[in-house]
Parts: structure tokens; C-alpha cells; sequence
């Protein structure tokens, strides 16, 4: 297929920041709530917090797939812990609505892990604390929430963390892969390249990257402040994938591109 590189432009308005849409977070949080309930999902709020809406949704294989796979494949997939990033929320609630997934996935969606950020167009939560750097010594009660919360759940065999960024030229992935499991990121590029320009730069966010795509060699006990994906890599999944839509280009397409790019590495995967 051509790719839509050429149609799709820079809007060229977010510069030193996000500058773009702010969506109504908890309007998208009940249509996230309303699809899953529709389907039969299980909706699990994550704090005792009032007014905090950390949520998760769940929902096992098909129980025939069950009882003949000798394991199901299980899928986490979070968004929105950056509140000016609101491409991932919105994917999240298209995935749910449209509710396309392998067989035999079981899955674990979190759409949004930043509501009070959402609130203020901000990065950081209410308190103006980066939640992406909590995961080692978690001080914010978001990141206490899910870090108790994800205590309790199994591992995972695959996770995306969905985000974007707004210095990007189009879109890119990072994929932690440490045991080298067949990769999916060349597959999510051109799943998303159909949708949205890919940044192929190659140096991205200071590291070498290829092709929209960055393997990052880091351990993370090297780190003092982990992200949400170093967390993920450490205690629950050996295969992550963060996938980053350009902030700068129009809001349909960097929903579309996240929405592909999960949809591109689920493909494949089993029957839908
Ligand atoms: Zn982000």
C-alpha cells in the first residue's frame, strides 16, 4: 500500500511543548467503561481515591480457547500517563469499542494512568509530579495504585505502553526485547507507516534508532528513575513495546497510529 507519508504534515504548532488538543478525560473514560461493560469485560478501579479514576479492564480467552491452548496469551496494554498525550486514551477506547483481539488473548487495558493530568493539558499529574519516572520509588499515589494493583496480576507475555511525543517527526517504537523473542516493532512500523509518517531519524531521544525504531540496550538497575516499562521488564513481561505518535501531526492520525501499531504486533496472533 502507498503510504500516507507524503499527504500527512507537521502541523508545526507545538514547539517547546504540547500546544494541541486536550480531550474531556472523563467523558472518554465512560465510553472506555460503557464498551467494556457491553462486551463483558471486568472493570476494576485501581485506587480508593475519590475522584481518581485509575481504571482496568480485563477480559480472558475465549473459554474453549482456553481449555485446548496450552496457554493463553496475555496482553497489558496502558495509556494516558502523560496528561498531554491524549492520542493514547482515545486509542484505547477505539481498541475497546471496535473490541478486534486474537482468541486467545487474555487482556489487561488500562486506558488511563494520569487522569488529574489529563484535567490540565500537563504532563505531569495534579501535583506536578512525571509519573513516567516513579516506578523505582514510587512516591504518587497513581504510581502506588498501579504498582499494588499490577502486584496482583500474572505476567504478561507481551505489553504496550502507548504515548507520544512531541519533538517527533512521525512515529516510533521501543521495543525491550533482552531475550530476544521474535521481534514485532519491524511489523508495528509498517502497520502504522499506512496510517502515519514514521520519524526516521537516527538518532531519537539521544539514541540510535532505525527506521522508527529504537532498541534500547539499558539495564535498568542502571537507572535511578524508572519508567512504567522498566517496571514492566523487571517484575511482569520480557517483551515491551512503547509505542510514541508524533503530538505534532493531526490527532486523528496519531490515533490511528497507535491504534494500528497494537494492532500490527496482534495480528498473527491468533484469531480474532
Ligand atoms: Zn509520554
Amino acid at each position: 500500500m502507498k503510504s500516507r507519508e507524503h499527504l500527512v504534515q507537521r502541523l508545526g504548532k507545538n514547539i517547546n511543548g504540547y500546544f494541541g488538543e486536550s480531550i474531556d478525560i472523563s467523558a472518554v473514560l465512560k465510553d472506555c467503561i460503557a464498551a467494556a461493560r457491553a462486551r463483558k469485560w471486568i472493570a476494576e478501579k485501581l485506587s480508593a481515591v475519590p475522584k481518581l479514576d485509575l481504571l482496568a479492564f480485563r477480559r480472558p480467552a475465549s473459554p474453549g480457547i482456553r481449555e485446548s491452548a496450552p496457554h493463553d496469551s496475555r496482553i497489558y496494554i496502558s495509556a494516558g500517563i502523560h496528561g498531554d498525550e491524549p492520542a493514547g486514551p482515545l486509542a484505547i477506547r477505539q481498541l475497546l469499542q471496535e473490541d478486534q483481539w486474537p482468541a486467545d488473548a487474555s487482556l489487561w487495558v488500562l486506558p488511563c494512568l494520569n487522569p488529574t493530568g489529563f484535567v490540565i493539558n500537563r504532563r505531569e499529574n495534579a501535583e506536578g509530579i512525571d509519573l513516567n519516572r516513579q516506578y523505582l520509588q514510587p512516591k504518587a499515589q497513581e504510581t502506588v495504585a498501579h504498582i499494588d494493583w499490577l502486584k496482583g496480576q500474572p505476567s504478561f507475555d507481551l505489553c504496550f505502553c502507548l504515548h507520544e511525543d512531541w519533538e517527533a517527526h512521525g512515529f516510533y517504537v521501543y521495543e525491550l526485547n533482552p531475550d530476544g523473542q521474535p521481534a514485532m516493532a519491524e511489523k508495528i512500523v509498517s502497520c502504522v507507516a499506512a496510517v502515519c509518517p514514521i520519524d526516521n531519524s537516527e538518532i531519537i531521544e539521544g539514541r540510535p534508532a532505525h527506521k522508527g525504531i529504537i532498541r534500547p540496550s539499558v539495564d535498568p538497575r542502571s537507572r535511578p528513575e524508572w519508567p512504567e516499562a522498566f517496571f514492566l521488564l523487571t517484575h511482569k513481561t520480557r517483551l515491551s513495546y512503547t509505542l510514541e505518535a508524533p503530538s505534532d501531526f493531526p490527532l486523528s492520525v496519531r490515533v490511528a497510529a497507535l491504534v494500528e501499531g497494537v494492532r500490527g504486533a496482534l495480528e498473527g496472533k491468533g484469531k480474532t
